[in-house]
């Protein structure tokens, strides 16, 4: 059967199959469409087990983040961009590197296809762009994610770098 190119959105980025209605969807295949700012999703219902696509904004699909604490929280742009600029503060790193990295880590978020992710994601996605950036920003940022157990944990991540 030929798939409907149709689904329904309702409000808090909730996602109903457009055969049956049922909210239980998967994604199956997730790809960037229009630059990235349209993800293009074959989704199957869990329910009926028809396929769609639907093809998705970026407001409806960055998905909300897991804090450490189980709670969640929407992702936050301005958040993110606020803590690159602490660790990058006083470093030679022009203001559309940052950008950059900003709409990348996005992306990956996107790319997921998850409605949900563990804030440990972000921080990863965040922490390999930063690390290719800018060292030392890198240092500042990992320092304040993740909170070093100690001194000798922290003199070890910097050696590490050291010998990339
Ligand atoms: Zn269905």
């Amino acid at each position: 059967m030929m798939a409907a190119i149709a689904a329904i959105f309702l409000r808090n980025n909730a996602l109903f199959c457009p055969f049956c209605r049922a909210d239980d969807t998967k994604v199956i295949d997730s790809r960037l469409v229009a630059e990235g700012h349209q993800v293009r999703r074959r989704r199957e219902c869990g329910a009926c087990h028809e396929r769609f696509t639907t093809f998705e904004t970026a407001e409806l699909v960055m998905p909300r983040i897991i804090k450490r604490d189980g709670s969640r929280e929407p992702y936050n742009e301005d958040k993110l961009r606020s803590g690159l600029q602490r660790s990058l503060e006083k470093r030679p790193v022009p203001t559309e590197q940052v950008e950059l990295l900003i709409s990348q880590v996005e992306s990956q978020l996107r790319a997921t296809g998850e409605r949900e992710v563990q804030s440990e994601l972000l921080g990863h996605l965040i922490m390999d762009g930063l690390v290719k950036l800018d060292k030392v920003a890198y240092v500042r940022f990992a320092s304040v994610y993740r909170s070093f157990k100690d001194i000798r944990e922290f003199g070890e991540e910097i050696a590490r770098l050291g010998d990339e």
